[in-house]
């Protein structure tokens, strides 16, 4: 699950950022409108922070373009403006939720995570994938009847893999969504197929099927009829 941040306040920057990270998410920043609008444009989010005051522009239009990405993104808005009309305008150009400044994390995980629901990010029920089943809400994932104890990186791994069933996914989108635009490229490549022999071996052990199926040169597959 990768949240986009974009918030001109550092230290709340700092402890949105760290709060989330612990609490499973991966996290990219944004202090000003215009690096905001950069990676709202460059970049896929399951969800994205948009404050509304920034320094160089007006965070209603970021809104705007975030809707317009490919995969559904959750906005949520978050104002020190308390005004009914920000609030209205903002939910009608298209965001999800409105949080006025100054908010509880705890709540503000609460919110990101109904809106994940309701857009289908992170279903609240039961997923199941031939021998595998998954519990995205708890990331719990029980394969050929048989818990299943993997790290965050594995999990998030297996999820995206998942959620996109029967199409390739490309080496370059697995280090995007795992660590954000941060990571050097060979690096990510290298953990990531650590990650991946460790999850395929934990998979294994267990006797359930091979859904994992590397696509040499790109990436991988999870396949399930
Ligand atoms: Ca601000």
């Amino acid at each position: 699950m990768k949240i986009l941040i974009i918030e001109d306040e550092a230290p709340l920057r700092e402890s949105l950022k760290s709060y989330l990270r612990q609490s499973g998410f991966v996290c990219e920043e944004a202090a000003t409108f215009r690096e905001g609008y950069k990676k709202l444009l460059n970049y896929e989010y399951e969800c994205v922070l948009i404050d509304l005051n920034l320094p160089d522009g007006d965070g209603l239009k970021l809104v705007d373009l975030a809707k317009d990405s490919e995969q559904p993104t959750g906005i949520i808005i978050t104002s020190v403006r308390d005004g009914i009309e920000e609030r209205i305008q903002g939910l009608d150009l298209g965001a999800d939720d409105y949080l006025t400044k100054p908010f509880n994390l705890s709540e503000l995980n609460a919110r990101i995570r109904a809106v994940l629901r309701r857009k289908a990010a992170i279903p609240d029920q039961m997923i199941r994938l031939g021998e595998i089943q998954i519990w995205p809400d708890e990331r719990r994932v029980v394969a050929a009847g048989e818990e299943l104890v993997l790290t965050r990186k594995e999990y998030d791994i297996l999820w995206y893999l998942a959620r996109n069933k029967n199409r390739v996914v490309t080496k370059d989108s697995i280090a995007e969504h795992l660590w954000g635009d941060y990571m050097d490229e060979a690096i990510s490549f290298d953990f990531i197929y650590a990650h991946m022999k460790n999850l395929r071996k934990k998979l294994s052990e267990t006797g359930c099927g091979d859904y994992i199926k590397t696509v040499y040169g790109i990436g991988y597959k999870f396949l399930v009829p």
